[in-house]
């Protein structure tokens, strides 16, 4: 006996069996059946003799019925009675793709949830945090408006998936959407005819990671390459823009204004860039390159407007973009994504336009 049972332990390797099994079938791996399962199992069969009208179909009209259904769906049947995995194993014709897993793990998500849901309602209120049915997972109560805590949890859903994200006056997406449209492009573009080219939504690799970006040029001028340009000039530029940057910041806000003036900036043309000077009255020199970037103090707010000066373009500009970090967009509750939204209440929806000012 204690030979036969060291055999096996090298022959069938434990560890690896379940895991190869997976990989080509969609069995679960083995697993022991619980105590009483089998009187359980009978108990369960007389029922279902007397009672359960589809377990009384006869066998062929269930194949018929079968072969009209997706392999995820002959598969889910299969799970829920003897029955049927004897009876439908005979033909095991399907093949089990990618998609089919991942339809059946959306479900198998949904039974968890299912569950997760049942033991929450019985005490919301001195939970710390809440079951999501957009994310089909907990969060902390901080995540939710005040009216969506009260909300079953088949329907409530966090900040992060409810929040809008203002590309321009015209177009302003949810999560899902962003996820959606960014899997068919890698750009997302304002569409608004007349056709503006106002501001685009990308995502980019950096080391093998997915990160989404908003861009927006907030102007670009002509500036004569052989002035001086001074920091009042650009202040002067964004305060008649008055164009929302992020939620926090508009660029006719004190703060933003002020910031314009505070802010170091690189001339990279000759001290190389990164050079930090004490801030004066002048951006840039006579035929001076010069850069400068204001961020958005908000915690977690990923935002930044680039202001710089190319004396050799033409006869010289002066631009500013915003660029916006919206992290990878893996979860509606990732920080950098939350602090860009926006929470429109019920009642207020008809006049975002207004509030969002103009747009040239
Ligand atoms: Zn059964
Ligand atoms: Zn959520
Ligand atoms: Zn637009
Ligand atoms: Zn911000
Ligand atoms: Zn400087």
């Amino acid at each position: 006996m204690p030979l036969r049972s060291k055999n096996r332990t090298v022959k069938y390797r434990p560890f690896l069996r379940p895991w190869v099994f997976c990989m080509y079938t969609m069995w679960p791996p083995a697993i022991k059946r619980r105590h009483k399962a089998n009187t359980l199992a009978e108990a369960h069969e007389t029922y279902n003799n007397n009672s359960s009208l589809i377990y009384q179909l006869p066998p062929e009209l269930i194949l018929d019925v079968t072969d009209h259904l997706q392999t995820v769906d002959i598969f889910s049947l299969q799970l829920t009675c003897r029955r049927y995995t004897c009876l439908l194993q005979s033909r095991s014709r399907y093949k089990v793709t990618s998609h089919d897993r991942a339809l059946l793990w959306d479900r198998l998500e949904r039974d968890r949830y299912y569950r997760l849901a049942q033991a929450e309602a019985c005490d919301v209120r001195n939970l710390h945090s809440i079951l999501c049915s957009f994310c089909r997972d907990s969060h902390d109560k901080a995540q939710f408006q005040v009216s969506e805590v009260y909300k079953s949890p088949h329907i409530r859903k966090c900040m992060g998936s409810t929040g809008l994200l203002r590309i321009c006056k015209h177009l302003a997406l949810s999560f899902s959407e962003v996820q959606e449209r960014l899997t068919k492009d890698t750009n997302i573009r304002c569409m608004h005819w007349p056709f503006s080219g106002c501001t685009t939504l990308f995502m980019s690799q950096v080391k093998h990671k997915y990160r989404v970006f908003h861009i927006d040029d907030l102007f670009w001028n002509e500036f004569d390459s052989s002035m001086t340009l001074l920091r009042s000039t650009i202040q002067e530029i964004l305060m008649k823009l008055a164009k929302p940057v992020c939620p926090h910041m508009r660029t006719d806000s004190p703060a933003f204004q002020q910031a314009i003036l505070d802010s170091t900036c690189s001339r990279d043309l000759v001290e190389t860039c990164c050079t930090r000077r004490p801030t004066t009255a002048e951006f840039a020199g006579p035929s001076t390159r010069a850069q400068m970037s204001i961020s958005c103090p908000f915690k977690g707010c990923d935002t930044r407007v680039e202001i710089e000066r190319w004396p050799n373009i033409g006869g010289g500009v002066v631009l500013a973009k915003i660029i916006r970090e919206l992290g990878q967009m893996k979860s509606a509750t990732d920080p950098k994504w939350c602090a860009q939204l926006e929470h429109p209440l019920p009642g207020n929806i008809g006049n975002e336009e207004e509030e969002f000012g103009e747009h040239n």
